[in-house]
């Protein structure tokens, strides 16, 4: 057991205004239609501020100020002046990253230990990495022809890094955007819109517009957007390619996942546990390309699992803005339903279920590390995503053997191999069907690295030049 920082993160640092409007035109603007919802504290319930939902004409608004900025300004600039505003929001980033961690973990309940040192940087690392492309396009023997207004909508396990993911690029190309961000995190999107006024963005290159589905439907569906890029579910994924079809839209789309992190016997035991952990608990399992499903070589199953459980019972899990929290809480009630649920199917169709003793808070939304072991190819909890910390545990004989459990699913985003055969690495990074395979490690990103999915994880990569191409008309 370690000791507890004495105090957590102030929050003081933060300056949360009680209500938000629209970010159209380098302005916030009231919404002209549309409920205002409240963004709530997944830690502790407590409302944090209410938030403007878009309506389709609020959404034409901003797709018709992002026609304007991309047909007088941003489109025609040269890519060395859009290069210094990118790099102006780069600084301006890390100035204001104790703020945009401490604001990520009160509205997404990820341990600021992670927003601080993963998210945060990240994004920052993103607006740099881009930057540097903007004004060398040509050079690299790209056309210089973007493809105009982008519609972007991002999911709620990484509100301010899928930002970045999709805006960094599209601006870099010379688009220009309209964003909407998940309704249970609005807040970061919004703070990254005063980011855009404080570094004198010209108006209209960035929009952002706040609501549930239906903003997001009205915005990819709107006849004014040239590109769509969407991160969620399957689902919504398959919803959105549906609207789009016929059209000249092009689109990228990144989905959900179900990973295989496949240990060998040889693997460095120590370091594997850590990256079993690190592959199912980072974020709270709220990770598209989670190791959510554990390959465990049979001769060291045992040691393996005992040694995980041992790990487990020392991950502390509360207060999101306690720097020595592990595990923070869950995003939303509706996110702990499912997550409940399907651990529910899980020990009703027959696997063990297992979590450290921990006492979650009486407040918020709460689930404790778990594992499942005598999980076989057939139960739900080895198929379906969970999206939470809950980690299914199977086994396997041979590399032959791992290779096809973990190519079993309708998913290919990640994998993990752990070994100490740089040959296996190769042969196994060859064989699994996975648009990224780490060695030896998991969960790492970085802005120069491409990532995206295969067969129900979408198409599309974003990161490096790939996350270039998809913003620029080949
Ligand atoms: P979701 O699909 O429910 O929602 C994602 C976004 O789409 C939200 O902003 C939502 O408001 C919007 N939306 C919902 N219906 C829409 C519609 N019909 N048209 C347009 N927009 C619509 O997903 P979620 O619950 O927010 O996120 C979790 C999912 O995201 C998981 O499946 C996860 O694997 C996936 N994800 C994937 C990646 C990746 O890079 N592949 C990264 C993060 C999350």
């Amino acid at each position: 057991r370690f000791e507890y920082a004495p105090a957590p993160e102030s929050t003081s640092i933060v300056d949360i205004k009680s209500s938000y409007g629209l970010f159209i035109n380098g302005a916030f603007v009231a919404a002209t239609e549309g409920k205002p919802f409240k963004s709530v504290s997944p830690a502790t319930e407590e409302v944090l501020a209410e938030i403007s939902e878009a309506g389709p004409a609020d959404v034409d608004r901003a797709v018709k100020a992002a026609r304007k900025a991309f047909e007088k300004t941003w489109g025609p600039m040269a890519g060395r002046d859009r290069a210094k505003y990118l790099y102006r929001i780069a600084r301006i980033i890390q100035e204001r990253a104790r703020e945009l961690a401490v604001l990520e973990s009160l509205d997404n309940g990820k341990p600021i230990r992670e927003s601080r040192d993963v998210d945060v940087p990240l994004v920052a690392a993103h607006f740099f990495y881009y930057a540097g492309w903007a004004d060398k396009l040509e050079y690299a023997g790209y056309g210089t022809q973007p493809l105009g207004v982008a519609a972007q909508v991002i999911p709620w396990n990484f509100p301010l890094l899928m930002l970045a993911w999709k805006i960094a690029p599209a601006l870099a190309a010379g688009n220009t955007v309209v964003l909407k961000p998940a309704e249970t995190t609005s807040l970061t999107a919004l703070a990254f819109a005063e980011i855009c006024q404080q570094a004198e963005l010209p108006p209209g290159v960035v929009n952002i517009v706040t609501g549930a589905g239906e903003t997001g439907r009205a915005l990819v569906n709107h006849e004014g957007v040239d590109k769509v890029a969407f991160t969620g579910s399957t689902d919504v994924g398959r919803a959105i390619a549906r609207d789009v079809a016929g059209s000249n839209k092009k689109v990228t789309l990144e989905l959900g996942g179900k990973a295989a992190n496949i240990v060998f016997e040889d693997a460095p035991i120590d370091q594997t546990v850590e990256g079993i952990v690190n592959g199912i608990f980072f974020n709270q399992g709220h990770v598209c390309c989670a190791g959510s499903r554990l390959l465990v070589q049979e001769s060291v199953y045992d040691e393996v699992l005992s040694r995980l459980k041992r790990r487990m019972a020392t991950l502390r899990v509360g207060d999101p803005l306690d720097k020595n929290t592990d595990v923070g809480a869950i995003n939303s009630a509706e996110q702990l339903a499912k997550i409940r649920e399907l651990s529910q199917v899980g020990e009703d169709e027959g696997a063990e279920r297992w979590s450290p003793e921990c006492e979650l808070p009486t407040q918020g939304f709460w689930f404790p590390p778990t594992v499942f072991t005598g999980v076989s190819q057939a139960h739900r909890i080895a198929r379906e995503e969970i999206f939470g910390p809950v980690l299914s545990v199977l086994t396997f004989r041979t590399p032959a053997e791992a290779v096809e459990k973990a190519n079993n699913t309708p998913f290919g985003l990640s994998a993990g191999v752990w070994t100490d055969k740089g040959s296996r690495i190769l042969w196994m990074a060859n064989q699994l069907r996975a648009g990224v395979v780490w060695a030896n490690t998991f969960n790492r990103f970085d802005p120069t690295s491409p990532f995206g999915g295969y067969k129900e994880s979408g198409y599309g990569r974003e990161g490096g030049r790939h996350g270039l191409e998809a913003y620029l008309a080949q």
